[in-house]
């Protein structure tokens, strides 16, 4: 674990912690990863550390925006540790997969709202749906039997 997480916790004013510094190492390893997988994976590093703590991390974490959480609707939350540049998300409906998509127009917020209603708009959510193309191969090999398609 390198210093850099030191320099970036203590720059938000977040004591440095062992919990802290694995979390942060495993959403650099792990991008999009959800709670369980955090918790498995510093569980295994850390093994006196309770769910209940590697909780209390990301929600520190998150708040002090060293790490986005990401919930495209019905999912479950999962984290990562690319942050600040506004960038978006392709989400595969058949098996979860979510990819970085760079932000639209280069910077944030790279979409303009039709009426910001006088909000001072700094960030943009964009999550596009669709069929990752790992799924989309295997729909074609395994065309679904119940019904045909046209
Ligand atoms: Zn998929
Ligand atoms: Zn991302």
């Amino acid at each position: 674990m390198g210093s850099d997480f030191d320099t970036q916790l203590r720059e938000v004013s977040l004591r440095v912690t062992q919990p802290r510094l694995a979390v942060l190492a495993t959403l650099r390893d792990h991008p999009h990863i959800d709670t369980d997988s955090v918790f498995s994976l510093v569980r295994a590093e850390l093994p006196g550390v309770s769910r209940q703590a590697v909780y209390d991390v990301l929600h520190a974490l998150t708040q002090a925006r060293l790490i986005r959480r990401i919930q495209p609707a019905g999912a479950t939350a999962h984290y990562e540790s690319r942050v600040g540049d506004n960038h978006h998300h392709l989400v595969c409906r058949s098996c979860g997969g979510i990819v970085d998509v760079d932000c639209a127009v280069g910077h944030a917020p790279c979409l303009t709202a039709s009426d910001n209603n006088g909000f001072v708009v700094d960030e943009v959510e964009v999550v596009y749906w669709g069929t990752c193309p790992d799924c989309a191969a295997r729909s074609i090999a395994q065309p679904p039997s119940s019904e045909g398609k046209t």
